[in-house]
Formats: structure tokens, C-alpha cells, sequence
């Protein structure tokens, strides 16, 4: 193309939550290019998926008209016949079942308004808190455990700041992978003289030149964090006067890690006791310390104490609250925070206004001029096992393919056939061909927004390309949904949809279009004069004072069970995004990661006659698949990695009946499994 023919329009990655600002390239309504652009998160940075992975804008697989099932098959209808489906199906179940025999997910993929209106559909028009998203699987661990002991469930610094760390503690994140850019930052800390720790149960890349790698048995962080903090405080290594001016509860750590010597540490980590002395020296000492971590922390059935645990850390040593330090989980999906921030989560509204606090409740019932549910909604993991067992009789599914990303595919695939199922998405994943009602959505090229990015940056997503047929916006979708049950809902666009989000959530009181245009901003930013916070804790901890809080390391229950010789980890690969929906329409992305895998040791390997590429069969207690074998000393002789991204794949090994008990996040990382020649 003409470069003088193209229109350029900035907006916001849709893949991970680093957030990277690009320009789309537009000639004749189609993107024809994607071009870094600069932005605050990004610094005109991108990866190989924000620059090279749209094919899947203009895709022929698109929906592009509303879909029903008829006598089995989906059949084009018009939009007003699929919403009448929709709310004639919603009063036949609550006048059967009640509101509660309905569960709706939003997702980490749609806007922060059009999560704010999912969560208006499901409280305020139908009447349940059953709503929830994917942040139930990959950091509800984190809100859970860093909003207990913080008082704030997110991530403390903003990305780019690692780069002011003496050293960084990468724990559970495959960062150069995951995510590429936040990688980036990461390799100019280490050029600049940062030292870097990794612990992983892979020896991923950023392990190759680390300056000490930890390669841990999969289940085991709880057992390294509280053997360095007995480091730490066996040696004298502690911060006394951040201990005594800014946290409670020290006595009752310091009694529960005086057992876990690195010893102790070392049979269950199976790393060596000294490797852990010397993590634990360097981690204390450095005099900025910043803790980075993702899913390998978050996805266990113990995934919430992890989660603190790396806070007693933190805490401990004072490594909070300043430049270079902070305790980090890095998001997974574009606008996981801003699903989680808009309350599409159970137990909160927009900005973790707790739904069962009374004056909760009262501000939004006279927002929204409706009466809202009490009790606590049901979690992604708990509302798919109900649909099984057909007490949730309707699922509503906005953007989110549990087909692939939950664990045990089989028994999430009979929850979703029991139930009357609706999905709004932009392909009709492995989800939606199950689906009942298919809505067709337009992509983030096709729409106005805002997403908030793994530092708390809301940032806008601006229209460049009509949506596809008759796909619309999903904040159009839903605000026709709220017409139909009777609620104000007359938006003249996404704006109007944020100036609404503003009113009823502090934390983002003070964010508008105008102040966000050029670089975002970061909450909290509770008035218009504020600047934003781009590092939490800063003076005080937003608790009051940082808790310590003691865990024990308990071994995960699928560890030693009886005929399961191996355990099996899961995670991301660069070139694919979760579950491929998009990805996959990238005939290059195809050609350089074409198919399925497991990791293998080369010794494990050997002894099942399994050579490279051959294809095996991997069998848990949940079920079998079949995949090709890659033999690499990436991992350890015991373990084997399968990444999730493909359907059939790695999640249905995973076990989805055991929950961590504070937050309901499965244990996705260790499954018991055995692997066979197949
Ligand atoms: Fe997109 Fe994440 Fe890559 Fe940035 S690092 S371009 S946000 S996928």
C-alpha cells in the first residue's frame, strides 16, 4: 500500500496486560499494518504478537450475524430475535429457579465498560451476584492474598520501574514469553547491573543467564519463601524499623518459619540448601528488591498463600513502597485488571466496593435505580461444576473459552451441554459451538474503550475498522440487554459508559477520556486534579500496616498418587495467546508453532523409548491426550510441560475439583499424569 492512502490509529494491544500502545495501520476500512507507537507501558516497544497477529481482525471465520440453535444446528437470525430468546429464556428460569439458577462470565478481554455493563446485566437486570471472569484462574490468588495483607490486590510498580531494581526475584513467570516487552525491561535492568534470581521448575530463558536459578519442584514456592525469610532472619538480614513502623503481626512469622531451615526447604524445592542462603542474602541485601511473578505462583490450590508468602517477603525486608521494589504479578489477558476492577467478580462492585457492605449496595441500587442481590456469587470454577449438576440452568459467556482454559475439559464441557448457554464472542471457539445463543462482537479494532493494563494504566482503545457484518460492540449488545429488562441504558458511546464508571468507583473518580488521551494513568486517582498512583504503599501501606501473615508449605494432593509416575506443569508459549481464538488465525504464527507438545527429559525419555517428535500419549485422572514429544533438559527428569493453549490439550489433565479454599483457584500447575509411547 500508499502510505499517503492509510489512516494511522493509536490504540491498545489486545493480547497480554502489558498494555503496548500501536498504531493500526488503515487503507480501504482494513488494518493493513501494525506499528509500534510510544506509550507509558510500552516505551514503543512490541512483541511478535502485537506487531505481526492480526490477521484475525479481518478473518473469514469472524461472526458476523447473531446465531440460534434450531433443531440442533446454529442458524442466522436477526438481533432482536436473539435477545428476545435471551430474555424470555432468563424470566423462564428465574420464575423456575430463581435469579440464582443464572451465572454470567465477563471477561479480560472486553472493555472496562463493557465489564461494568456485564456486571450491571447480571446484579441489576437479572438479579444474581453469580458473575465472574478468568481472573478466577489466573490471579484471583493474588487479589486475594495481596488485598489481605496490603490491602490492595495488585500489582505495587509499575512495569518499566524494574529497571531501578538492584535485584529482581522472577518467580513463577516465564516473562520473556508471557510477557515479552515487561521481558525487555527485565534484560536493560540486567545490562544496567541488576541481579536476577529465577525459580521455575523450567529452565526458561531468562534462567539461562540468570545470576542464580532455582529450579523448583512445581508446588513448592510456599517452602522456598518461608526458608529465606529463616534466612533472613537467621542472619539478621531483616528491615527492623520498616518491621516496627509499618507492619503487625512479626512474632507469629517468626515462630512459623523458625522450623524451615533451607534444609528442610531443599528436600522439598530440590534445589540446594545453599542455592536458597544465597537467594535469600541476595534478596535482603540488594537495597531494592522487586518480586515478579505470574501464574506459576497464582495456579495452585494453595495459589493464595503463595501469594502472601512472597508478601512476608517483601515486607520483611521493607521491599515495598519505592522505586525498584514491590511485590509484582504480572496479568495475564489485555484487561484482566479492568475486568477485576469493574467488579466482575462475586463478592465486588466496580473498585472492590464489597457487595455485602450495605452502603455498597445502596450507592448502586439508587445508580442503577434497581434492587441488588446480597449473598455471595459463585465463582467460575464452582458455577460450571453447578451447571453440571444442572443447579446454574443458564450461562451467560462473554469472551472467555472455558472449553480450553479450565481445568478437566470433560467435565466443563458437560456443564456447558446442560445448561441454556449464550456467547458473545468474535469466532465461534470451542465454547460458542456449544452454545445455545451466539452473539457476534466486534473486535478491539472495531470500538471505543478503555482497558487497564498489569500496572493499573487505563488506557484508551480507539475505532479504527467497522465491525464485520451485523457483529456489534459488546457494550452495544449489552446495553440493548439492559433496554430489555427495563434499565436506563441509553448510552451515546463508551464515554458516557466511563462518566457513569466514575461516579459510582473512587479509585477511578478522578480518570476521563480527556486526562488519558495521550499517556493513561494509573489508579488509584480518586479526583481530577490527582496524578495518578504509579507506585502503591508509598509512605504507608494502603492497609494501615503490611500483614504478615504465617503459611505452611502443604504438598499439593496431586503429588504421590498411586500409579501417576510423573507431574505435569502448564504455562504460555510465546508465539500463541491463551486460547489460540485469535492467534490462530496468523498463518505465520502457525508455521513457527504449528501444534501441541510435551516437554520431556531426555532420561525420562530414554527409559520410555520416547525420541523427539514421536508422538505420546500423557493420561491423569481426568483423561488422555495424545501430542508430540520434545525431549529437552528444560525440564527436570520427574516433570513434564504441556502448554495450554490448544483445545484438547493440557487442561484436560488438570484437576478442577480441588480449589484453594480462599479464592477457588485450581491447581493448573501440578497434575499428576503419566506418559506413554503412543
Ligand atoms: Fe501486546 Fe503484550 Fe506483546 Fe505488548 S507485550 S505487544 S501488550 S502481547
Amino acid at each position: 500500500y500508499r502510505y499517503w492512502e492509510t489512516k494511522e490509529v493509536k490504540t491498545t494491544c489486545a493480547y497480554c496486560g502489558v498494555g503496548c500502545q500501536m498504531n493500526l495501520v488503515v487503507k480501504d476500512n482494513r488494518v493493513v499494518e501494525v506499528q509500534p507507537a510510544k506509550g507509558a507501558a510500552n516505551e514503543g516497544l512490541l512483541c511478535v504478537k502485537g506487531r505481526f497477529a492480526h490477521d484475525f481482525i479481518h478473518h473469514p471465520d469472524r461472526l458476523t450475524q447473531p446465531l440460534i440453535r434450531k433443531n440442533g444446528t446454529l442458524v442466522p437470525v436477526q438481533w432482536e430475535e436473539a435477545f428476545s430468546v435471551i430474555i424470555n429464556k432468563v424470566e423462564e428460569v428465574k420464575q423456575g429457579y430463581g435469579a440464582e439458577a443464572i451465572a454470567g462470565f465477563s471477561s479480560a478481554r472486553i472493555t472496562n465498560e463493557e465489564n461494568y455493563l456485564m456486571n450491571k446485566l447480571m446484579r441489576g437486570a437479572i438479579g444474581t451476584n453469580h458473575i465472574d471472569h478468568c481472573a478466577r484462574l489466573c490471579h484471583a490468588s493474588t487479589v486475594a492474598g495481596l488485598a489481605t495483607t496490603l490491602g490492595s490486590g495488585a500489582m505495587t510498580n509499575p512495569m518499566a520501574d524494574v529497571r531501578q531494581a538492584n535485584l529482581i526475584f522472577i518467580t513463577g513467570s516465564n516473562t520473556t514469553e508471557a510477557h515479552p516487552v515487561m521481558g525487555a525491561y527485565i534484560r536493560q535492568a540486567q545490562k544496567q547491573g541488576s541481579k536476577i534470581i529465577v525459580a521455575d521448575p523450567r529452565a526458561i530463558e531468562l534462567a539461562e543467564d540468570a545470576d542464580l536459578f532455582l529450579q523448583i519442584y512445581p508446588g513448592s514456592s510456599v517452602a522456598l519463601s518461608n526458608a529465606m525469610i529463616h534466612v533472613i532472619l537467621e542472619e539478621g538480614l531483616e528491615n527492623t524499623a520498616f518491621i516496627h513502623q509499618q507492619t503487625e503481626g512479626f512474632d507469629s512469622l517468626k515462630a512459623s518459619v523458625k522450623k524451615c531451615t533451607p534444609e528442610w526447604a531443599a528436600d522439598i524445592c530440590q534445589v540446594p540448601a545453599e542455592d536458597i542462603r544465597q537467594a535469600a542474602r541476595m534478596y535482603a541485601s540488594s537495597g531494592a528488591s522487586s518480586i515478579i511473578y505470574s501464574m506459576g505462583i497464582t495456579q495452585h490450590v494453595n495459589g493464595t498463600e503463595n501469594v502472601m508468602s512472597l508478601s512476608n517477603l517483601a515486607l520483611v525486608t521493607g521491599n515495598i513502597g519505592k522505586p525498584g521494589t514491590g511485590v509484582n504479578p504480572l496479568r495475564g489477558q489485555n484487561n484482566v485488571q479492568g475486568a477485576c476492577d469493574m467488579g466482575a467478580l462475586p463478592i465486588v462492585m466496580t473498585g472492590y466496593q464489597k457487595i455485602d457492605a450495605a452502603e455498597t449496595r445502596k450507592k448502586f441500587q439508587e445508580a442503577w435505580g434497581v434492587q441488588l442481590p446480597e449473598n455471595k456469587g459463585l465463582t467460575v470454577t464452582e458455577a460450571i461444576p453447578a451447571a453440571a449438576e444442572d443447579t446454574v440452568k443458564m450461562l451467560y459467556i462473554t469472551g472467555e473459552n472455558p472449553m480450553v482454559s479450565d481445568p478437566d475439559t470433560q467435565h466443563v464441557k458437560k456443564g456447558l451441554e446442560k445448561a441454556f448457554l449464550v456467547v458473545q464472542d468474535i469466532f465461534l471457539t470451542e465454547t460458542a459451538a456449544l452454545a445455545d445463543v451466539v452473539l457476534p462482537a466486534a473486535a478491539f479494532a472495531e470500538k471505543e474503550g478503555t482497558f487497564t493494563n498489569t500496572e493499573r494504566r487505563v488506557q484508551r482503545v480507539r475505532k479504527a475498522v467497522p465491525p464485520p457484518g451485523e457483529a456489534k460492540p459488546d457494550w452495544w449488545i449489552l446495553s440493548q440487554l439492559l433496554k430489555g429488562f427495563g434499565l436506563e441504558a441509553n448510552y451515546s458511546g463508551a464515554e458516557a459508559i466511563f462518566e457513569e464508571i466514575r461516579q459510582v468507583t473512587p479509585s477511578y473518580a478522578g480518570i476521563s477520556y480527556e486526562r488519558i488521551e495521550k499517556e493513561g494513568l494509573s489508579w488509584p486517582c480518586p479526583t481530577a486534579e490527582h496524578p495518578g498512583t504509579p507506585i502503591l504503599h508509598q509512605g504507608s501501606i494502603a492497609r494501615g500496616a503490611g500483614l504478615f501473615k504465617p503459611v505452611e508449605w502443604k504438598a499439593s494432593p496431586e503429588l504421590g498418587l498411586k500409579d501417576y509416575g510423573q507431574v505435569l506443569t502448564t504455562g504460555r508459549i510465546l508465539y500463541h495467546f491463551h486460547t489460540r481464538t485469535m492467534t490462530d488465525k496468523s498463518e505465520g504464527i502457525n508455521q513457527i508453532a504449528p501444534h501441541n507438545y510435551v516437554e520431556i527429559h531426555p532420561a525420562l525419555a530414554a527409559s520410555k523409548g520416547i525420541k523427539n517428535g514421536d508422538e505420546v500419549m500423557v493420561t491423569s485422572p481426568r483423561g488422555r491426550i495424545t501430542v508430540k514429544a520434545m525431549v529437552t533438559e528444560r525440564v527436570e527428569e520427574g516433570v513434564l510441560f504441556v502448554p495450554f493453549h490448544w483445545g484438547n490439550g493440557a487442561n484436560v489433565l488438570t484437576n478442577g475439583e480441588i480449589l484453594d479454599p480462599y479464592c477457588k483457584i485450581p491447581g493448573l500447575k501440578v497434575s499428576a499424569v503419566n506418559i506413554e509411547k503412543a
